[in-house]
């Protein structure tokens, strides 16, 4: 294959680029020593389009992956963004990531095309650029995992190695990683400019990501309200998500939210085994921030400051703006607990929620807590899986829950298989356990693809019960539960 079949295979677009010279830094990938391709995403190619590299050469592919050769077409720029990291504002940007641009699928779909790991660029401040071949790894599987559950995520195309080291607590293997997203934008985007009073930048990036996003408010009265009000809506759908499946992202800072509703960001993420509202594994998440149970809150906070800094463009007078984005941030926790309860009630096998399964679901939750059990496999023991929990349903306080779980379900007038079916769609079974992904991980570190790989199978399959191998569904044992992951990305 030319090289030129490798530029056709892309169908780009630059529409980040046109907005004002502040939102980004035209940067080039630094190429890097020795790449190597690690993994490539058959099936996210498929889905975009990109079919085609399957059937390039794969030392051409590398080449592009690894950021040593621009395709031809691609605008490659790092974007300029803001944050709240654990609550204090930091300017911050893309610091080791270079959009390549946005690739229309077949549907004319857009798709941020990003390298991570990619080398510095202006907004690297301390850091070096690049990133390790662990947590990138990490993010593919998880990312994987994620869509493969149904949720909104950020995408992984490839990882490739570099052959060079970077240095975390030693020196690691290097390692770039290709994600797609519907987009980049975050509430730290709207951020960076509202702090510097940009209040042009502000109003491209709003007609920006209406477009983008949100195409139907193009015509409404106020749109940054009614922007403020339909991504509060995508996170509360996101958040409840995560909340179902016992997903805790670890780094919610306004930086890591995206204004598409997609999960972005997988540092110290993870999936509880031991049900605990106040789970926390990231290292350097010491109060609890972004603790399991403290996930709608926090985006509760993520959004007011969403809300501030578009103020401006809410109406020229403060005051009425302020008290515009109060009205609106009020609905939040009304539509939070909505999402959360249409999700959480289908784990039960009602399809209609009613006010009073709230305080079902709470007495459920309360007695995982209580008796110490597993997130994941007491719902399905919930189904009839014979699993490590199921034995502990037999206990009093389950069996005086389960007859009211009965009671409710017969007077929903659902069918007990319907109920069944409905069970078996909304509780996994393989979930990308920490335990069990972090020694797949070492494991690829070492040298050793197999485990990796067939984690890949393994969590594209979620709910299949089919599947002999228990890697991921087994509870972790007591030496083997996971207390922290760590930042060090
Ligand atoms: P994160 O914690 O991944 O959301 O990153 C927060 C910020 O730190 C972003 O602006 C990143 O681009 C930047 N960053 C993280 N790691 C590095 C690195 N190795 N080199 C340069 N910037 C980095
Ligand atoms: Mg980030």
């Amino acid at each position: 294959m030319s090289k030129n079949a490798f530029d056709s295979a892309w169908n780009w677009e630059h529409s980040y680029a046109e907005l004002p010279e502040r939102c980004y830094s035209l940067v080039k990938p630094t190429p890097v020593w020795q790449p190597g391709l690690y993994v490539f995403n058959d099936l996210l190619a498929g889905e975009l389009n990109l079919e085609k590299l399957s059937t390039l050469d794969p030392e051409l592919l590398v080449e592009v992956f690894a950021g040593n050769r621009v395709p031809g077409g691609a605008k490659p720029l790092a974007m300029a963004y803001a944050g709240h990291q654990f609550g204090n504002f930091v300017v911050l940007g893309d610091g080791r990531a270079i959009l390549l641009g946005e690739h229309l699928d077949g549907s004319g779909r857009r798709h941020d095309i990003q390298l991570k790991g990619s080398g510095l660029t202006p907004y690297s401040r301390r850091g070096d650029g690049r990133a390790a071949l662990g947590p990138m790894l990490r993010e593919f599987l998880i990312s994987e995992a994620m869509a493969a559950l149904g949720i909104a995520t950020t995408r992984s195309l490839a990882v490739v190695e570099t052959g060079e080291l970077v240095m975390r607590d030693g020196m690691l293997p290097g390692a770039v990683l290709v994600r797609t997203a519907v987009s980049h934008l975050r509430v730290g985007t709207f951020e960076l400019f509202a702090a510097r009073e940009d209040i042009e930048s502000l109003k491209a990036l709003l007609d920006h990501t209406i477009a983008r996003h949100y195409p139907e408010l193009a015509d409404a009265q106020n749109p940054a309200l009614a922007l403020l009000r339909a991504v509060q809506e995508s996170q509360a759908e996101l958040v409840a998500s995560w909340m179902a499946v016992g997903f805790v992202h670890g780094v919610l800072n306004t930086d890591n939210v995206a204004l598409s509703g997609e999960t972005i960001d997988y540092g110290p993420c993870a999936f509880i085994d031991r049900y605990h509202p106040g789970a926390v594994y990231s290292s350097i998440d010491r109060q609890g921030r972004y603790a399991y149970g403290n996930q709608p809150g926090i985006t509760a906070w993520n959004l007011a400051r969403f809300a501030e800094s578009l103020l401006p463009l809410i109406d020229a007078d403060s005051k009425k703006a302020v008290s515009l984005a109060e009205e609106t941030l009020e609905v939040f926790p009304d539509a939070m607990a909505a999402a959360w309860l249409q999700r959480m009630v289908r784990k039960f096998g009602i399809e209609k929620p009613e006010p009073a399964d709230r305080t079902l679901i709470e007495d459920w939750l309360a007695l995982l807590d209580k008796h110490r059990l597993d997130f994941t496999n007491a719902f399905r023991a919930l189904s009839g899986d014979e699993n490590s929990e199921k034995s502990q349903l037999k206990q009093p306080d389950f069996v005086a829950w389960h007859q009211r779980l009965e009671a409710r379900l017969k007077a929903s007038g659902i069918s007990p298989a319907a109920a069944q079916a409905l069970r078996e769609t909304s509780n996994p079974i393989h979930i990308p356990r920490n335990h069990a992904v972090e020694k797949a991980l070492d494991t690829a570190v070492a040298g050793d693809p197999l485990p990796f790989q067939r984690a890949l199978e393994v969590l594209r399959r979620p709910f299949d019960n089919s599947i002999s191998d228990h890697t991921f569904s087994a509870t972790p044992s007591e030496g083997e539960q996971v207390y922290t992951t760590f930042c060090g990305t």
